[in-house]
C-alpha cells in the first residue's frame, strides 16, 4: 500500500544544503512542477540528465526527486521516457533499498498540486515498484553473487 500522505515535509529551516539521514523516498515530477530541486531530469527523447548531486537536498528533504519534462495534467508521458524512468528507479533501489516511491502530491505541508500530473501512470508506476522492480533488482543481484562466485 502506498501512504496516502507521504512523510516528509518541506522543512523551511533547512537551508543547509546537506542530507540529514538517509533516503526515505524517490518523489516524482513532471515538467509543470511549480517547484524546483530535481537531481535527474529525463528529457522529452528519454535522456537522463544528472541536475544535483544524490548527496544534496533538492526539493524535499530525505528524497531524491526525478523530473520527466512535459506537462501531464495534459498527456502522458512517452514510451521511451518511461522506459528510462523505469531503469533509473531500478539503479536508486539498488542504492536505497529502503526507499519508496512517491508522487509530489502526496507529500504533507507542501502547495496543494496535482504533481506529476493527472494524467501521468502513477497508481502502475507505484504497483510496479512493489512488483516487478522488485523482480528486476533481485535479478540484478543474483547475477551480481554468480558473478563474484564464478571467480573462485
Ligand atoms: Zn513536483
Amino acid at each position: 500500500m502506498t501512504p496516502d500522505r507521504l512523510e516528509t515535509q518541506t522543512d523551511k529551516s533547512s537551508a543547509v544544503r546537506g542530507r540529514r539521514g538517509g533516503v526515505k523516498f524517490v518523489l516524482l515530477h513532471h515538467g509543470g512542477c511549480s517547484g524546483g530541486g530535481f537531481h535527474y531530469r529525463i528529457d522529452a527523447d528519454g535522456r537522463v540528465n544528472t541536475e544535483l548531486d544524490e548527496s544534496e537536498r533538492g526539493q524535499h528533504p530525505r528524497s531524491i526527486g526525478v523530473v520527466v519534462d512535459g506537462d501531464f495534467d495534459d498527456g502522458a508521458p512517452n514510451d521511451a521516457q518511461l522506459a528510462v524512468l523505469r531503469r533509473l528507479l531500478l539503479k536508486l533501489k539498488l542504492r536505497y533499498p529502503a526507499a519508496e516511491l512517491g508522487a509530489h502530491r502526496q507529500v504533507r505541508g507542501g502547495v496543494e498540486t496535482t504533481c506529476p500530473g493527472k494524467r501521468f501512470p502513477m497508481q502502475a508506476l507505484a504497483a510496479w515498484s512493489r512488483t516487478g522492480l522488485l523482480d528486476e533488482r533481485d535479478e540484478v543481484l543474483r547475477r551480481d553473487f554468480e558473478s563474484q562466485y564464478s571467480k573462485i
